[in-house]
């Protein structure tokens, strides 16, 4: 008998239509004689709804617990009703909030990590043949206070749970059927992949593919859980995420990722001497703010330029900041544009295939696209452009390689 633990994401418990469908799904695995443990997200568009609701109030700047406390609610509602519905169609159904598991995780608010899960009450309940539906997204601290993983985070929440259970597989139920080789809302002929590596699935998570929260790959990659990405709707394999990909012919590109919540800063006529990185970055690191891409250009007459990219939601604060950094070493000036996005290609395949950076250059110089900063790395190639060419660049980049044919 299968352990599988299944996640649910937004749309998928977006009405009580759909928790009745999600239900019926549910029971058909048990009636196929499986045994299964269940984590959803919150109906779609409430974390939004009520993150939106904190900010006008002040928050996060005024409370990250509070903030938790209240996105967290969202999830506590689609227990509830999905248990109902359970119940509803004879199925033995508990819901279960984070601190009801002891889902234990660090004290960092709103970005929190998993540290450990008590699977002695679930185990039991399982093996009574009980459904437990657990929510997704949040924990507890050592304080006893309620924390969240980030956005997303209930991908990660699964990939926990299937780990510390054991279980046999990890299916993210979602609304598309599997990972595709970009957005499918994107590209049209965008193409479900059968299967990609975990290597490759971290990269285009972190670099933006909505469809699995970073963490919980890294997750199901570190504690081997097969973790597998499906439609609820829709009956199919999905895409499998494996540790090697021996059984196909490698394709230069996997995927391509894009992130529209970026935006970058310069510090133009900076004194070229040692420990200016640090001296600009130090302040940046110091208030939790997180740096992804850096360009330090080469010194001329004693002067430098030095970008960098942040997250769109710290650019104020990142802006604010640098001019006073800016003072303190003598630079020219700080100028920013939040208006800029990260498009990446990736895959292992780039180890064994030259040309692939030249091939990226070319095409978007054909489309007309400015390349503002560029970043590699052994299975990457990420630039950064202007946001309102984003869908053009991943179009553009999908075509150039092919993505919509499957490797020959
Ligand atoms: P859920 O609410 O089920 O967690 P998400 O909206 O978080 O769903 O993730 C699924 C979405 O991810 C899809 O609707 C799709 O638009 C987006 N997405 C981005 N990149 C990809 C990709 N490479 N493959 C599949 N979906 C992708
Ligand atoms: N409900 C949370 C969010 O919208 C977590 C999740 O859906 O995975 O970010
Ligand atoms: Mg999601």
């Amino acid at each position: 008998m299968a352990l599988i633990v299944q996640k649910y994401g937004g749309t998928s418990v977006g009405s009580t239509e759909r928790i009745a469908q999600v239900a019926e799904r549910v029971a058909g695995y048990l009636a196929r004689g499986h045994q299964v443990a269940v984590v959803v997200s919150a109906m779609s568009g409430e974390t939004n709804r009520l993150v939106a609701m904190g900010h006008e109030l002040g928050g996060p700047a005024a409370s990250r617990r509070e903030m938790d406390v209240l996105t967290s609610s969202g999830e506590q509602v689609t227990v509830a009703l999905l248990s109902i519905a359970l119940l509803q169609r004879g199925v033995a159904a508990k819901s279960f909030l984070a601190d009801q598991i002891a889902l234990h995780t660090d004290g960092a608010h709103g970005r929190a990590r998993i540290e450990r899960i008590d699977t002695e009450a679930l185990r039991s309940e399982i093996a009574a043949g009980v459904v437990p539906v657990i929510a997704g997204f949040q924990g507890v601290n050592d304080l006893g206070e309620i924390t969240t993983l980030g956005r997303g985070g209930s991908d990660t929440s699964a990939v926990a749970l299937a780990a510390a259970l054991e279980a046999d597989e990890c299916e993210i139920c979602t609304d598309v059927e599997g990972v595709y080789t970009t957005d499918p809302r994107i590209v049209d002929g965008a193409r479900r992949l059968q299967q990609i590596t975990f290597e490759e699935m971290l990269e285009l998570a972190s670099l933006g593919s909505k469809v699995l929260h970073p963490r919980s790959v890294e997750f199901a990659g570190r504690y081997r859980v097969p973790l597998r990405v499906m439609s609820t709707f829709v009956d199919g394999p999905g895409t499998l995420i494996t540790l090697e990909n021996d059984t196909m012919e490698q394709a230069e590109v996997s995927g391509i990722a894009h992130a529209v919540d970026e935006a970058k800063i310069t510090v133009s006529g900076v004194p070229d001497l040692p420990g200016i990185a640090s001296k600009i970055l130090g302040p940046v690191g110091a208030k939790n703010i997180e740096v992804d891409m850096i360009v330090q250009n080469t010194g001329v007459d004693g002067m430098t330029d030095f970008t960098f990219t942040v997250k769109r939601p710290e650019y104020e604060a990142t802006m604010a900041l640098l001019h006073d950094v800016a003072n303190e070493i003598g630079a020219r000036e700080v100028t920013g544009d939040n208006t800029i996005a990260k498009v990446s290609i990736v895959g292992v395949g780039m180890r064994s295939h030259a040309g692939v950076a030249t091939k990226v250059f070319d095409r978007l110089a054909l489309e007309n696209i400015n390349i503002q900063m560029i970043s590699t790395s052994e299975i990457k190639i990420s630039v950064v452009i202007a946001e309102r060419y984003v869908e053009l660049a991943v179009r553009a980049l999908h075509d150039a390689f092919e993505l919509d044919l499957e490797p020959s």
